[in-house]
């Protein structure tokens, strides 16, 4: 039983997206407009609170009229009564009784309680499915932020929450919200939205976040600064914890470091298995921030260098000279190890190259990877030329996304080539041997590996969208989550497929999808004869760790087995059964 006057605990779940644990108190953003400060208050000062909400509404709505009038001076009536329905929202007496009653029992300022109020308004008005209200939505929006700013600012400021550590709950964060993150402050997020192999996700496990996605929780009913426990292995959000869950969660914490500390002493050691089986483990990165992260790792390299992460706060892609910086950089600060710079893979869930004139109906299956950049052959020449000039400071290979057959890699191969005579030509330098690789992630490529395999160096497998693809479920798409089976058979023989047709070519097959960084499931790829494994930063030691432990052939043996195995869940146990048996100290 909790005393008098303490909070009971409420557990929240989720989907586990970036594995940790994060002790601290919650800030709660949510769509639409920027969040003020939260802080509390006594219950002295509720009345004064409430008056400067009174004020603020009063201000803003002088500020209207005013603005009503001075339009209909220039624009006449019609123009002019959109403030008019403006200062109507402000006079709604259910909105104005709410804010009044909610400083009263959270016990917080003013504008926060405005906030909370507004944002519960917009997300129920959000949820009904009729676009006139849909639109009205922008029109709350404005005036929200309207009155927001007109809260005079003589109130004493209590420390906030953003500025502290804190765990971040948002309705949805965009994978430039998570890039942007202020990373000392944000100890974790969770999110009403999302899924686990969205960019997002992706971001929060490279960043080493602990993250939680698909809350089972209306964000807005989560009240900012309660004390709170967000777990990423399970997928939990608990506010409010009891002393003992505290208590039981610093004692994993102190557990999980241990771990972690084990594996940074064996970093930079050699990946192989005990029956000496060599596997380079690299590092995925979309960032140039991240490299100090991957060179602490111990990554033999980068495996998946997402170049479209270039677009983020950017309205196109850098031209060829600060591209060929960028790379220059990398392949440089990366030396002797390869860089595989991946050509922009825009469009679908991720940053969009260009505006559009028409909204795609299934951006997924529409104008996304090397489709836009055979489109946009200039665009192209600039990220090919500017990839092979840092070919002549390091390791640099290039890759194409999305392939799904033939004909694109021939014209994409091409296009290297062309930009290799203008080099030439230019006396400018480069590696003429540059390695040119396929992303395996459309079946129709995996099907067709056999036919692509002799035209490229490699193939590097992203399981994120050969999944995807394969059983026809969304990535980021919550409600279908459970259908989305790294193990369902037909992805695995997918797979196998594609490493027998590279074998029988000469040439190596790599994974850089997130299975590659699942331990549960190196046994079955290692099984499988993938030669390469490229995982978030975080990750690379725990796999390293996981195939030192391993035997290939055993694991080749299990994967036999899964190959004739009906069951995703089955397939998983077989593979689960080895990592259990060889490592259970890794698994989460
Ligand atoms: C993949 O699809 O598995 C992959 C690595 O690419 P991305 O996640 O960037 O689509
Ligand atoms: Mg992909």
């Amino acid at each position: 039983m909790p005393a008098k006057g303490e909070k009971l605990q409420v557990i929240y779940e989720g989907i586990p997206a970036s594995p940790g644990i994060s002790i601290a108190p919650v800030h709660v953003i949510a769509r639409g407009f920027s969040s003020p400060e939260v802080y509390e208050i006594t219950e002295n000062e509720v009345e004064r609170e409430q008056g400067r909400f009174t004020q603020a509404l009063e201000i803003t709505k002088r500020q209207l009229i005013e603005l009503q009038s001075r339009l209909k001076d220039l624009a006449g009536d019609n123009e002019s009564g959109i403030f008019e329905a403006h200062v109507m929202i402000l006079e709604d007496r259910s909105v104005v009784k709410r804010v009044q009653s909610t400083i009263e029992k959270r016990l917080q300022n003013a504008e926060y309680a405005f906030y909370a109020v507004m944002q519960n308004f917009l997300e129920a008005m959000r949820r009904i499915p009729d676009p006139y209200l849909r639109e009205r939505t922008a029109d709350i929006e404005d005036v929200a932020e309207r009155v927001l700013r007109n809260f005079s600012l003589e109130a004493d400021t209590r420390p906030m929450g953003p500025d502290d550590h804190h765990v971040l709950v948002a309705y949805d964060l965009a994978p430039s919200d998570t890039a942007s993150m202020n990373r000392k402050h944000v100890l974790g997020f969770a999110t009403e939205q999302g899924s686990v192999n969205s960019h997002t996700a992706i971001l929060a496990r490279a960043f080493g976040i602990p993250a939680v996605v698909g809350l089972d929780a209306a964000v807005i009913d989560i009240i900012a600064l309660t004390p709170s426990i967000l777990d990423g292995y399970t997928g939990k959000l608990i506010l409010n914890p009891d002393p003992e869950t505290l208590d039981r969660y610093r004692r994993l914490s102190l557990d999980k470091e241990r771990v972690r500390n084990s594996l940074d002493a064996m970093r930079g050691a050699a990946t192989q298995t005990v029956d000496g089986r060599p596997l380079t483990v690299s590092a995925n990165i979309e960032l140039v921030d991240d490299l100090p992260l991957v060179k602490r790792s111990g990554a033999k390299g980068i495996g998946l260098y997402r170049t479209e992460f270039l677009l983020l706060n950017a309205e196109e892609m850098p031209d060829e000279q600060r591209q060929a910086q960028v790379y220059s950089r990398v392949a440089r600060e990366m030396a002797p190890h390869t860089v595989i710079i991946r050509t922009l893979d825009a469009g679908g869930d991720k940053l969009p190259v260009e505006a559009l004139t028409d909204a795609e109906p299934n951006p997924f299956l529409g104008w996304r990877g090397i489709r836009v950049s055979l489109a946009r052959p200039a665009m192209f020449r600039e990220q090919i030329r500017a990839v092979l000039r840092a070919s002549a400071f390091g390791k640099v290979a290039v890759m194409f996304p999305m392939i799904s057959g033939l004909s694109e890699v021939l014209r994409s191969k091409d296009m290297v080539r062309r930009c290799m005579d203008e080099l030439e030509k230019e006396g400018i330098a480069f590696d003429r041997h540059l390695p040119v690789g396929i992303m395996i992630e459309v079946p129709a490529a995996a099907i067709c590996a056999d036919l692509v395999a002799p035209y490229v160096d490699f193939f590097s497998i992203g399981t994120n969208d050969l999944i995807q693809y394969t059983v026809a479920v969304d990535r980021v798409n919550p409600h279908v989550a459970e259908l989305y089976r790294p193990t369902h058979p037909a992805v695995i023989r997918l797979i196998k497929r594609t490493i027998d047709a590279a074998t029988n070519n000469g040439i190596w097959t790599g994974i850089c999808g997130e299975m590659a960084g699942d331990i549960r499931l190196t046994p079955l790829l290692l099984g499988l004869g993938v030669e390469e494994l490229s995982v978030g930063p975080q990750q690379v030691p725990r796999v390293g760790q996981a195939i030192r432990s391993l035997s290939h052939a055993e694991c080749a043996v299990m994967a036999d087995e899964a190959l004739k195995h009906p069951r995703s869940q089955g397939i998983l146990d077989l593979s689960m059964a080895l990592a259990r048996k060889h490592y259970s100290e890794l698994l989460d």
